[in-house]
């Protein structure tokens, strides 16, 4: 659990698995073959959506009443930005499961 979550965007995520580490592989195999940071292939860092922060949904605060939350526009809810979304690994290697490897 990371605690540099301000405690609005942590209680509104919708996947535990962010969380959890089970991701980190993954991340480090994009970062990897790309060439870049493994940080931008977290929707909680650097390759988060701008437009929703990486949460793949937008809030609209109604005030008095609970909020309403629609599916971000820009990234269509798959929480990253969309230079981000551009990478890829060879068909070969993520046809595999990376857990468990
Ligand atoms: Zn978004």
């Amino acid at each position: 659990m990371s605690v540099d979550q301000s405690p609005i965007r942590g209680s509104r995520r919708s996947n535990p698995a962010t969380y959890t580490g089970l991701l980190e592989p993954i991340r480090k195999a994009f970062a990897k073959k790309n060439g870049v940071k493994p940080a931008l292939f977290s929707a909680n860092s650097e390759g988060a959506c701008p437009s929703c922060n990486g949460a793949g949904v937008v809030y609209t605060d109604l005030g008095m009443m609970a909020g309403v939350a629609t599916t971000c526009e820009q990234c269509e809810g798959r929480r990253f930005d969309a230079s981000v979304l551009g990478y890829r690994l060879p068909a070969r290697t993520s046809a595999r499961c990376w857990p468990c490897r």
